[in-house]
């Protein structure tokens, strides 16, 4: 299969992948691992945090090796905040474990985390990402963890020494420091399970366990006491409870982060873990947790490469119901899967770039096609290339897509002009192609549906394209004998030109046969601004404005008819 070292960022990691696997565990399935908060809506800007491990895992797939891709749920870790738009009462439930916060009011889930897991891991699906999800509370509510909890206990002293190095590196590495984020940012770190936590510092010495207390569920717990003998743990809490546990039998609780995620790298042996700049400075989690995992737990940490920030532009602000940061489920929405999956496979995971939500997403998906066109007639360039079978499908096959794949920006066209009227569409949608018409909406799903959701969702209305429904008088009067002429041109040779090609022929050629030359002939200067003058004019006739979809679109969009009608036939 594909074992080329050199096509693309993907291929490189998955090389370095495979021979750390090799040399640490030969023979065995090789983890990737990713790390989720359900803490709220999940972030696209999140999304790398999936995607980066899955591109590689899936490379290594593809070249016949056993990969695992672990998704951790961080759902056991507290409930930090109340969201906008949330009932503020939950804010009782600030300190519970993610899984011991009731669902938001309405949802059908049976807690806080599993309301926002649900939609994450439909999106998931729906990009092809296969993985193995791993919910903390389970593990931590199960016991799974508890050598792991007992020995960390054990080497409290060393964990709380190592700790101390990079405490008091922390001003100096300009750790206070505000940096500007801007409210995306914020988001998408909030999400990733960096917020500072405390890493276990308490009055009465270091321990890095937590207890959620057994009589509020919070964590708003101090440790009094630990006796390594028997292994029982006093703690009290500010809402007056105390009691004495026994951790070797005890499951209510977790490592603090900066322990519990090297611990993780050990007991699920991940040789790739990639993490998001937030945890890759000087005194991050990702860096202690190195030394940890090597000092303290005697494993290795993953090769982890930084990850840029992901952005949006233009998410309308008609959509942000959810709390003003759009999800992986979003951009499904206006956008079909192997065209997300490009935007991450492309860029090495050090280069941030956005997401459009606004106008842009149609220059995205023409550069899409074109690469799709290049890739049939063989004149991709390798990493191209790479990028676009890595888009298309995975290793366990291809993804789906729309048998015809009308641009996005003519459908986006055809939608807005027919106000999504199905019947509409179909007959624009017929005439873009005599030659080959297309036969039925389905043909052109489900694109059509991501572009028609784009339309109504991102699309201003007063940028909408609304077709007069009676001609411009005053202005057809208006017109002096050259515009005259222009119209009857077109109007004479639509018939005839009836197709998205003809037509275009025909709009560009109505200027040139009124300054004598012959239909084919080259732009010049003066005919281009007599081609910007007549389209304008044509705007104006047809939708009342300067501007408006592409006009060969727009034609055939409000038909012969109406066309005749408008511009005064
Ligand atoms: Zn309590």
């Amino acid at each position: 299969m594909a074992g080329s070292s050199e096509t693309d960022w993907v291929s490189r990691f998955a090389d370095e992948v495979i021979a750390e696997a090799e040399r640490r565990a030969p023979g065995k399935a090789i983890v990737c691992a990713s790390g989720l908060s359900p803490s709220g809506p999940i972030h696209l800007g999140n999304l790398r945090e999936v995607m980066t491990p899955h591109l590689v895992a899936d490379e290594i797939r593809r070249r016949g090796y056993e990969c695992v891709h672990i998704i951790s749920w961080d759902d056991y870790d507290r409930f930090r905040k109340v969201p906008a738009g949330i009932d503020p009462a939950w804010a009782e439930h600030i300190g519970k474990p993610l899984t011991s916060v009731p669902a938001p009011q309405g949802s059908p889930y049976a807690n806080w985390a599993e309301h926002f897991k649900a939609p994450m891991i439909a999106a998931l699906a729906e990009m092809g990402i296969e993985f193995h999800g791993i919910s903390q509370t389970e593990q931590y509510t199960s016991g799974a963890y508890r050598e792991q909890i007992l020995f960390a206990m054990r080497e409290r002293e060393r964990i709380d020494a190592i700790l101390a190095q990079y405490r008091t590196k922390k001003p100096a590495a300009g750790q206070g420091g505000q940096r500007q984020v801007d409210e995306a940012e914020a988001a998408a770190i909030e999400g990733s399970g960096a917020a500072t936590e405390d890493d276990g510092s308490a009055a009465a010495g270091y321990f890095p366990y937590k207890p959620y207390c057994s009589a509020c569920e919070r964590d708003l717990t101090t440790v009094t006491s630990y006796d390594d003998e028997t292994t029982e743990l006093a703690y009290t809490c500010v809402c007056g409870f105390s009691e004495v546990v026994r951790l070797s039998e005890h499951n209510r609780g977790k490592l603090v982060w900066k322990v519990d995620w090297p611990m993780r790298w050990k007991y699920e042996g991940v040789v790739f873990e990639p993490s998001g700049v937030d945890h890759s400075s000087p005194g991050s989690s990702f860096v202690v947790g190195g030394q940890i995992v090597r000092d303290v737990f005697g494993g290795d940490q993953p090769i982890g490469p930084m990850y840029a920030f992901v952005g949006i532009s233009g998410m309308a602000k008609m959509s942000s119901s959810k709390g003003g940061v759009p999800t992986p489920a979003d951009a499904l929405e206006i956008m079909e899967a192997p065209l997300l999956r490009w935007l991450y496979a492309r860029r090495k995971p050090n280069q941030s770039f956005k997401i459009a939500f606004d106008q842009e997403i149609q220059r995205l998906y023409d550069e899409w096609d074109a690469l799709v066109r290049k890739v049939a007639d063989g004149t991709a360039l390798p990493a191209d290339l790479a990028a676009h079978a890595r888009a298309i499908g995975t290793a366990a096959g291809p993804l789906p897509t729309t048998p015809r794949p009308v641009s996005y920006r003519t459908l986006a066209s055809v939608v807005d002009v027919s106000a999504g009227d199905s019947e509409q569409t179909l007959r624009i949608l017929r005439d873009l192609d005599p030659a080959d018409p297309i036969a039925s909406l389905d043909e052109t799903r489900p694109r059509l549906d991501r572009a028609a959701h784009w339309v109504t969702t991102q699309v201003p209305v007063e940028q909408r394209t609304r077709v007069r429904d009676e001609p411009d008088a005053e202005l057809l009067e208006s017109l002096g004998d050259a515009e005259r002429e222009s119209l009857r041109l077109l109007l004479d040779g639509l018939d005839e030109h009836w197709s998205l090609d003809a037509l275009t022929t025909l709009v560009y050629s109505v200027p040139k046969l009124q300054a004598g030359l012959p239909a084919d002939a080259k732009p010049t200067p003066e005919l281009k601004v007599a081609q910007r003058e007549f389209f304008a004019l044509l705007y104006r006739l047809l939708v009342g404005r300067d501007t408006g979809p592409r006009l060969p679109t727009l034609l055939l969009a409000v038909g012969a008819g109406r066309v005749r009608k408008l511009l005064g036939a």
